[in-house]
Parts: C-alpha cells; sequence; structure tokens
C-alpha cells in the first residue's frame, strides 16, 4: 500500500503525542472482595479457590499469604503446605464482576476513554481531561479515595506517556501505589528489570532474547534493533521500542458506543506458515468475541488485517448474515477472508475485529439448537478465563504440533 492519502493522514493521527495514559490495576482483587465482605478475614492469610474440596488451584491470594510463596495459578494442595494457616474461601464471580462494574463506573466519571483490560484492571486515557479530572497525580488520589470510599479495595495506579508504560508504572509499587513514570525515568525504573517483566512481551520471547544473552530490559534497549531482527524478524523491533518506553497503542473504550471491537498482534518472528496463521486467528477471534460479550454487545461485520514485512498492510471483511459474539463465527469469517486474499507472504502482524456492533440484550439472540449450546458454552469458557487466567484454556487447535516459528515452510 503506498505511503500516501488516507494511509498516511491514518498514521499522523497515531504520532505519539503528549498523552496521559493510566492504569489501574485492584490488589490481590478477589481475595481482598472476600476479606472486606467477611471482617474476620481481615489481616489474615486468605486464598480463594473454585473449588475449596476438590483438585483445585488458587485462583488469588491475599497479600498475607503472599510471604510464604503462595500465588495465583498454583495448586491448592500446595498452597495449602506452604501456608497451612490460609482461610480458603470458595470464588463468587458474580460478586467479582459485580464490583468491577461498580469501579468501571466510578473510572468513566474520570474519562470517557476507559478499556477494561481484565475483570481487575482498566486502562484510562485523560488526555485533554484535566479541567475535568485535575492534574493527573491529583485525578489518581481522588480515583483511589472513591474506589476505596465505594468497595473498601486498594488498587496501585500507574501513570504515564503511554499505555505500555503505565501498565509498567502499576507493576512498580504494590499493594496501594501511585507510580508517575515519564520517558526520562526508564533507564533508571526499568533498565535493571529482567525482561520477563516486559508487559506485552510472552514467556517464549523471552526465552527466546535470553537464549541471545538479554537478561535485562537495559540490554535489550543496548541492542542494536537490525542485529535482533536479525535473529529474531522484523517483529524483534518493537522489543526494542519497549525497552526504551516508547508504545503507540491507543487506549480503546467499550461498550453502545464503541465502533468496533479488535486484537492484534505484531509476531515476534514473521511466519508464512499457515496453520500457525490459523491458530494466531483462532486466539483472536477468541478474544474478540470473549470482549464482544463482556461488553454486552453482537457484531456483524468480521475484519481481518494483515501486515507483511515490507510493511504492507491489507485490511479485508465479511459482512455476516446475522450479528453475532461467538468466536466459531468470528474465526469461520476469518479463515474464508485469510483463503481469499492472503497472498502467502510472511507476515509480521495478524489482526482480527468485529464492527457493525449493536447491544445483545437478552432474548434478542435467537440461535438454532445448536447454537444456543454454543453461546452457554462461551458463557462458561469466559467465566473460566476469569477465574484462571487468560490460558487457562486452550483450544486442542493451539495445542496441535507445529513446526518452530520463523523456519521456511
Ligand atoms: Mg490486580
Amino acid at each position: 500500500m503506498p505511503m500516501g492519502g488516507p494511509w498516511r493522514a491514518a498514521l499522523v493521527g497515531v504520532l505519539p503525542v503528549d498523552r496521559i495514559i493510566m492504569h489501574v490495576d485492584m490488589n490481590a482483587f478477589f481475595a481482598s472482595v472476600e476479606q472486606q465482605a467477611d471482617p474476620s478475614l481481615r489481616g489474615r492469610p486468605v486464598l480463594v479457590s473454585g473449588d475449596p474440596q476438590g483438585r483445585s488451584v488458587v485462583s488469588a491470594a491475599s497479600y498475607e499469604a503472599r510471604p510464604f510463596g503462595v500465588r495465583a495459578g498454583m495448586p491448592l494442595v500446595t498452597a495449602r503446605r506452604l501456608c497451612p494457616g490460609a482461610v480458603i474461601v470458595r470464588a463468587r464471580h458474580r460478586e467479582y464482576a459485580r464490583v468491577s462494574h461498580q469501579i468501571l463506573a466510578i473510572l468513566r466519571t474520570y474519562t470517557p476513554l476507559v478499556e477494561p483490560y481484565s475483570i481487575d484492571e482498566a486502562f484510562l486515557d485523560l488526555t485533554g481531561c484535566e479541567k475535568v479530572s485535575g492534574p493527573p497525580r491529583e485525578a489518581a488520589l481522588a480515583i483511589k479515595r472513591a474506589i476505596h470510599a465505594a468497595t473498601g479495595l486498594t488498587c496501585s495506579i500507574g501513570i504515564a506517556p503511554n499505555r505500555f508504560l503505565a501498565k509498567m508504572a502499576s507493576d512498580l509499587q504494590k499493594p496501594d501505589g501511585l507510580v508517575v513514570l515519564e520517558s526520562s525515568d526508564v533507564p533508571r525504573l526499568l533498565w535493571p528489570l529482567p525482561v520477563t517483566r516486559l508487559f506485552g512481551v510472552g514467556e517464549k520471547t523471552a526465552e527466546r532474547l535470553r537464549s541471545l544473552g538479554i537478561v535485562t530490559i537495559g540490554a535489550l534497549a543496548q541492542m542494536p534493533a537490525a542485529l535482533l531482527q536479525q535473529r529474531l524478524g522484523p517483529g524483534a523491533g518493537r522489543l526494542v521500542e519497549l525497552a526504551w518506553g516508547r508504545d503507540v497503542t491507543p487506549v480503546e473504550s467499550e461498550g453502545a458506543g464503541a465502533k468496533s471491537i479488535s486484537h492484534e498482534v505484531t509476531l515476534p518472528v514473521d511466519t508464512a506458515d499457515e496453520s500457525r496463521l490459523q491458530e494466531l486467528v483462532l486466539d483472536m477471534s477468541d478474544r474478540v468475541a470473549r470482549r464482544v460479550r463482556r461488553a454486552g454487545l453482537q457484531g456483524r461485520t468480521v475484519e481481518i488485517k494483515l501486515r507483511n514485512a515490507k510493511f504492507q498492510t491489507i485490511v479485508r471483511s465479511r459482512t455476516l448474515d446475522g450479528p453475532t459474539q461467538l468466536s466459531e463465527d468470528i474465526y469461520a469469517a476469518c479463515l474464508k477472508l485469510l483463503d481469499q486474499h492472503w497472498d502467502r507472504s510472511p507476515v509480521r502482524l495478524v489482526g482480527v475485529s468485529l464492527s457493525q456492533l449493536t447491544g445483545a440484550g437478552h432474548g434478542q439472540l435467537h440461535f438454532p439448537d445448536g447454537r444456543e449450546r454454543q453461546r452457554k458454552l462461551a458463557a462458561v469458557t469466559d467465566a473460566i478465563r476469569e477465574r484462571f487466567g487468560e490460558d487457562s484454556l486452550v483450544r486442542a487447535r493451539l495445542l496441535s504440533p507445529r513446526k518452530p516459528e520463523g523456519e521456511p515452510s
């Protein structure tokens, strides 16, 4: 695609002007909600678990339990052994969702640009909101007070010029933190940290970096981008950008006003492997569908975005017969689009989006028999993922053996 006309205009739109981005992260969310509900649990190690009797895992550990080495995701048996004095509480997900909505409603009084990131995290874009919300640090203190007054809970807040740094900032002080991170703080505060702490960098990429002898974020920042790209593929340039604290990802609010809900990834290594692409598209269809359901929406137009190694981007869409909030429908449409429009050249970025969004009130969606079952299954899947995290359920398709990334097919 030539770099003129509307494409150029779109690029100007994402230039990193001074933005004020905030990341709000609730502290030990499920466990703290339980400690608020039952004062006898306060000050004591609390483990929240789906099924306290069965062979379950810890979905949340209170701060009192953490010095014992207990972490979310750990088998309950192990956690009990490490911290025999812990009180084990059965998870109440409806209650956590209710409190989460209460918190989001508070955040939306500071800016309309609120992006729920998980049940206990959100990004806010406060750029231009100073007249309403005050200087960022004041706004953060007010938000902490308002959340505490309404729910009794504490949170850690990061404020920075972009989304990536805001997330890194909230991570620096827990619990009940408030960290303002400027780009100039990056060498002092982020560079000593291990690459595993980089937000948005998966375990696999971190492993590849470590195999190149890059252990800290600082070491990554000092890597010549060209050399890293030679080893890991063109996508690796983004890693160096992150190590310098540069990120232009926008904060995207959801709800009735949203035009589309999308998810995209830049691959650490370009790929021309069709099954790998299909896996990525399935994973993203899942994520998009889940966000659509969480926002109480359904959508009719499925769009796929592919960017090749030369930074040429194509966007192609299909409009479905009716609106959907199921990943199966989104995935099926994406596969057809891939089939028709992908020229088999190596891909560096893949995106999936659903647009023409409308509200999905109860009773508005009519599925033929099998589809009603799929819809119920999707609701169960969502609940499990909120409880145990993103990787708790992996579709069989994603587990199939495949060639390592970057190998020519
Ligand atoms: Mg949290």
